[in-house]
């Protein structure tokens, strides 16, 4: 058995998911919204398997889904990208995560992490032998400093992983910061995996900046959306990889082995959605939104230090200056004495965590969030 997987604890997003069942505590941990999702995308699935083609679709993904993703960065994130040699369709963001992973890294060379990260990170960076040089983020702004990059880089450096929106953090990286990296890649010859599964989930009239829009990264960077973040149907793994040809030809070569394709009736219906009008985005973040600000003021009103969200489904609150800064031993106590599930952030660091934040997810009902602030308000 390799120790990699076999010594790992189960996932902190399983772990809280199964708490939350077994107390009936309200689930804000894991982060998945509780409404069904958009009914036309889900409809089209259905007419796709019913009436569709249920066989192996092609393994970089059906030409209209490959198209659907080219139209759609050009519209959204103003990119211009070809739908026959740059695009990759993949069974979630985490298999490709994973194939790029394989596919870039050889036993030995250095991966550039930015902690909190994604809890898959590190156990696939290990697996594939690399080996990792932390960035370590800070609330309550989460950036770094030239300095972080010079010390975590080197002649070894192969990969950046790079999440923007920054899930736990909910925070945006401006463009002076993947300039910044893009200069560091340049120098070391170092490729950008850049997981922007958040990239439709920003609030405030922000826009997403993908790395393929920055000059320097355009070419020496791997882009990794999610259908299940775009459409809020998080079941539905399906990938959306971007990258420049000779990057792609790799990572295809990972995912033929990995997963080989995804179901075809998913991508008809992904295609379908990407395609839908700019109000349908507006309107998800619109509605996002709202329910981030109900929470946000019903934590201020409960007393909590709360960290701003300018993206994602979630939202920190900071209990150091209520001097708590065991955030694994507060979530416990607030699912069991409270009937609230949250995540503890610590979970996201492998080296010197940052203790005393806890994240919640407000992609839910009012009545959800509602509940949850009734029982937050007794915790102080
Ligand atoms: N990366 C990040 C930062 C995520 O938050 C998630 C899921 N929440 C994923 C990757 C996984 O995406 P998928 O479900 O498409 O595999
Ligand atoms: N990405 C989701 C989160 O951050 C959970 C995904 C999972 O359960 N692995 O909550």
């Amino acid at each position: 058995m390799n120790p990699i997987f076999a010594d790992l604890p189960t996932t902190v997003f399983e772990v809280m998911s199964r708490l939350a069942r077994e107390t009936g505590a309200v689930n804000l941990g894991q982060g998945f919204p509780d409404d069904p999702g958009p009914q036309d995308v889900r409809e089209k699935a259905a007419e796709a398997v019913i009436s569709g083609w249920n066989q192996y679709p092609p393994m970089m993904g059906t030409p209209e889904l490959r198209q659907a993703v080219a139209t759609h960065y050009a519209r959204h994130q103003g990119l211009t990208i070809d739908p026959d040699q740059e695009v990759m369709v993949t069974s979630g963001a985490t298999e490709a995560l994973a194939g790029a992973l394989f596919s870039l890294i050889e036993p030995g060379d250095e991966v550039v992490l930015f902690q909190p990260m994604y809890d898959a990170y590190l156990p696939l960076v290990l697996r594939a032998g690399g080996v990792p040089r932390f960035v370590t983020l800070k609330p309550p702004h989460w950036r770094f400093t030239e300095e972080d990059l010079a010390a975590a880089f080197s002649p070894r450096t192969r990969v950046v992983l790079f999440n923007n929106p920054l899930n736990p953090a909910g925070t945006i990286f401006p463009r002076e910061d993947l300039e910044l990296i893009g200069r560091y890649c340049e120098r070391f010859g170092a490729t950008v995996i850049s997981d922007e599964v958040w990239e439709h989930v920003v609030f405030d009239g922000a826009t997403h900046l993908s790395v393929l829009a920055i000059d320097s990264l355009r070419e020496r960077s791997v882009k990794i959306g999610s259908a299940g973040k775009i459409f809020s149907l998080t079941g539905w793994k399906v990938g959306l990889v971007v990258a420049a040809p000779a990057i792609m030809k790799v990572l295809a070569k990972a995912h033929q082995f990995l997963t080989f394709t995804t179901p075809p009736n998913l991508q008809t219906a992904v295609a379908y959605g990407l395609a839908k009008e700019l109000g349908y985005f507006q309107g998800m973040r619109a509605d996002l939104q709202r329910s981030r600000d109900l929470f946000h003021k019903g934590l201020v009103s409960a007393g909590f230090e709360v960290l701003p969200s300018a993206a994602t489904y979630f939202i920190n609150v900071d209990l150091a200056s209520a001097g708590i800064t065991d955030d694994v031993a507060f979530c416990r106590t607030l699912v069991t004495d409270h009937g609230v599930a949250a995540i503890p952030v610590s979970a996201f660091y492998a080296v010197t965590p940052v203790t005393s934040v806890v994240r919640f997810c407000f992609a839910k009902k009012d009545a959800t969030l509602n509940s949850a602030l009734d029982r937050l308000a007794k915790v102080f």
